[in-house]
């Protein structure tokens, strides 16, 4: 391999300056997936924008984001939790559930081991447009947003927008995703389970991510978040409007139908998958077990908020 040059910019402005005078260079944040492309190809493959996740003509220069402050601050407002992107996983672990809402914190914490969460980033997480990261699905149904900053504009992009297809994000040439801001919103359940194997073409990684509110057994609100790397990340806003106004436990005839709106919506989900049969079954039958679960025991689960 040849030499790296590793630039370590101390604020934001120099960060934005290097990388826009560096075509091709890598933005290092946690570095575990960086290291992990540098060890089996080489310097030269980063992930930007369109191109696929390849850079063509990508230079040996990595981007160091460990000094860079405004990229790892937590800043708490009345009406939503705003994340730096370089905050590790580990430390929007250790803010706590109350803080962070639940479904984030208990996806973060099934991101690989302990070490990894001490040194892997949200952001890093993000840009590596996994569909099957557990909190991509958490954070959709959030609703949560992330800015991305350029030399000559920045932006702000509902999170669900923000991958395009597996390994492709929404971020050109150059561009950075610099904050994730969270809206708090007024929940008393929140759940999320994610099943399955990360990488198995069999059993392969499926989340679901559901917020509600429930008020004298009547179901307020409800966002319903589905993710994996087949069927990319879904909410269905028609099943969720169906939900709204139900009394729980549902009638035998509500219980019917929305299993039959369900099996709409998973169909749905089914066709967007490409792979091999038996993992497009895996998928919708894993989620529809989750999600009728879910609705079966929602008026005796924990309320939280
Ligand atoms: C041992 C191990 C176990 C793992 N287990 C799991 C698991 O169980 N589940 C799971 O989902 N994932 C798992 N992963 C993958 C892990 O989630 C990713 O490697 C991690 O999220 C990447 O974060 P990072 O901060 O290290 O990013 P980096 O490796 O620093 O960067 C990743 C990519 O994003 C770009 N980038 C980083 N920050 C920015 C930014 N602010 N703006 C624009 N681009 C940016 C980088 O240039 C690079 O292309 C595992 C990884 C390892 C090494």
């Amino acid at each position: 391999m040849s030499e790296v040059n590793v630039y370590k910019p101390e604020n934001l402005r120099e960060l934005i300056s290097v990388y826009n005078s560096q075509p091709g260079s890598i933005l290092f944040a946690g570095g575990t997936r960086v290291m992990l492309d540098v060890n089996t190809s080489g310097l030269g493959k980063g992930y930007s924008g369109k191109s696929k996740g390849v850079l063509q003509n990508a230079s040996n220069v990595l981007i160091s984001l460990e000094k860079v402050d405004e990229l790892k601050r937590i800043i708490r407002r009345e009406r939503y939790l705003e994340i730096g992107s370089a905050v590790t996983l580990q430390q929007i672990a250790g803010i706590g559930s109350r803080v962070v809402p639940a479904v984030l914190h208990r996806a973060i914490s099934g991101v690989g081991y302990k070490s990894v969460r001490s040194t892997a980033t949200l952001g890093g997480g993000l840009c590596t447009a996994s569909l099957d990261y557990p909190p991509l699905t958490a954070l959709v149904s959030l609703e949560a947003r992330i800015e991305i900053r350029g030399k000559a504009r920045s932006r702000w992009v509902p999170v669900e927008d923000f991958i395009v297809e597996e390994g492709v994000t929404q971020l050109a040439v150059n561009e950075i995703l610099t904050r994730i801001r969270i809206p708090y919103g007024n929940w008393n359940v929140q759940y999320f389970r994610s099943t399955g194997v990360k990488g198995s073409p069999s059993f392969p990684l499926v989340n679901v991510s559901i917020l509600a509110r429930l008020s004298k057994n009547t179901l307020e609100d409800i966002r319903i978040a589905v993710g994996g790397e087949s069927i990319g990340i879904i909410r269905n806003r028609k099943l969720e409007m169906f939900l709204v106004g139900m009394r729980l436990p549902l009638s035998l005839n509500d219980h019917n139908d929305f299993y039959r709106r369900l099996g709409d919506f998973l169909a749905l989900a089914e066709e967007r998958d490409t792979e091999t049969q038996l993992k497009n079954r895996y998928v919708t039958s894993t989620m529809r077990k989750m999600l009728m679960n879910f609705i079966d025991n929602l008026i005796l689960m924990e309320i939280v908020g």
